[in-house]
């Protein structure tokens, strides 16, 4: 019997599993044999990933010899690591208390546990306009139907999203954002939209999902409390923070704060999904925190990533000038730059791959598409002399696509 053509019975919700086109370049970089210089991926630059301090602190912290180390382990987190990171947050506007942490696998698990509690099949669910991808798509992979709000330089336009609920006569089960130092705009909500978001978010009995991975990454200006200190245990906020982009990707470790009230409910939700957290990248991270390597690697981490912002803008500026707009962050890792209407992004893309240099359009930002000019850099993973060349690249393709039209 041939059974390749089988129709296989598949759950109504796979049609709502999009994937990431962010995630997806990560493999078409790889199987590139050219130089490519990557302005894709929002990932610390490999050098800035502190290897060595953790392969020095590595076999020790992860226990090896201890009958635990590569056991099963509790849900909640390693105690080690949990207790490593109230410590670290303490005095920051993401202080909390043991009865509010779950540690998880990342941000995205976080993202993943917020929207498995909350959302049902057509709840309405607000994301930024343009949003970070990922979020948008694990709200739609629980079927949720979304509202794109527009976002403006002092971040998400909440007097606009009130009008455009308003318009629906629904309201939205939760609103995504992303308040600081957004991805992939780069912006970050003022005081006084905190405030307002968290007065509709109350009046409407929604969820914020805070999601917050850039916060400790500021490298200028002066720090916005978090929605997480501004809630002040209000059990509306749920927080989702991650090691990502302070330390390393790879290790795959955040975490989530949350009312106390649903800290049984997000271990029974992550026990259905991956039992506990990778002990040994937790054991990892807690020495690196207890040794103190975290405040000093951050602070050089901030110093180059503003020298490395400058240098991607300068750059834009001698190539664009005038033909293009580009946003300007006091911290995180990317710059959303716009174009004139004649500049598809997506059909540049291609383009530009064959010169050699690597980013996001726009249109992956939004689930609507309406960003089919613009695109996303991250300044964060590649040093001043390589942006240049990166930023050269893309001016060239550019030109060819309108040579091309
Ligand atoms: N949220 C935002 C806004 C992000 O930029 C990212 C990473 N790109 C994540 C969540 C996911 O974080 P993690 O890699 O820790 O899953």
């Amino acid at each position: 019997m041939n059974t390749a053509n089988r129709t296989l019975p598949l759950a109504a919700r796979a049609d709502s599993l999009v994937g990431s086109v962010i995630d997806s370049s990560t493999s078409l970089l790889a199987a590139q044999t050219h130089d490519v210089v990557r302005f894709a991926m929002g990932s610390p630059a490999a050098e800035a990933i502190p290897t060595e301090a953790l392969a020095a602190i590595g076999v020790e912290a992860i226990g090896a010899g201890r009958a635990d180390a590569f056991d099963y382990a509790a849900t909640e987190g390693d105690p080690a690591l949990r207790e490593a990171l109230l410590a670290m947050l303490e005095g920051t506007s993401d202080a909390t208390t043991s009865d509010r942490l779950t540690i998880t696998a990342g941000g995205m698990q976080g993202l993943d546990l917020a929207c498995k509690i909350f959302i049902d099949p057509g709840d309405l669910v607000v994301v930024e306009s343009p949003t970070y991808t990922n979020g948008s798509a694990t709200a739609l992979s629980y079927q949720a139907e979304l509202l794109e709000a527009p976002v403006d330089t002092e971040g998400l336009i909440v007097s606009r999203m009130a009008e455009m609920v308003e318009a629906t006569g629904r309201t939205p089960k939760a609103i995504y954002t992303v308040p600081t130092f957004q991805n992939p705009s780069g912006t970050t909500m003022t005081l006084q939209r905190r405030h307002e978001l968290l007065e509709l978010a109350r009046s409407w009995g929604s969820m914020i999902i805070d999601d917050d991975p850039y916060g400790l990454l500021r490298f200028s200006g002066t720090a916005v409390p978090t929605l997480h200190e501004l809630a002040d245990g209000d059990p509306l906020v749920f927080s989702v923070r991650t090691f990502s982009k302070m330390v390393a990707p790879g290790l795959r470790v955040g975490w989530v704060d949350t009312a106390p009230s649903l800290q049984q409910l997000i271990i029974n939700a992550k026990q259905a999904m991956d039992t506990c957290t990778n002990l040994p990248a937790q054991r990892l991270l807690a020495g690196f925190l207890t040794s103190g390597g975290l405040e000093e690697h951050l602070q050089t981490q901030r110093a180059q990533y503003r020298r490395r912002k400058q240098a991607m803008q300068e750059a834009l500026q001698e190539h664009f000038g005038d033909s293009a707009r580009w946003t300007d962050p006091d911290g995180g890792f990317f710059l959303w730059v716009t174009f004139d209407e004649s500049v598809d992004t997506e059909a540049l893309f291609e383009i530009a791959l064959a010169e050699g240099v690597a980013y996001i359009p726009g249109n992956a930002f939004s689930p609507s598409k309406r960003f089919p000019n613009a695109l996303r850099l991250c300044f964060a993973s590649t040093n001043p002399d390589r942006t240049r060349e990166g930023v050269a690249r893309l001016a060239a393709a550019v030109r060819r696509l309108q040579d091309r039209s």
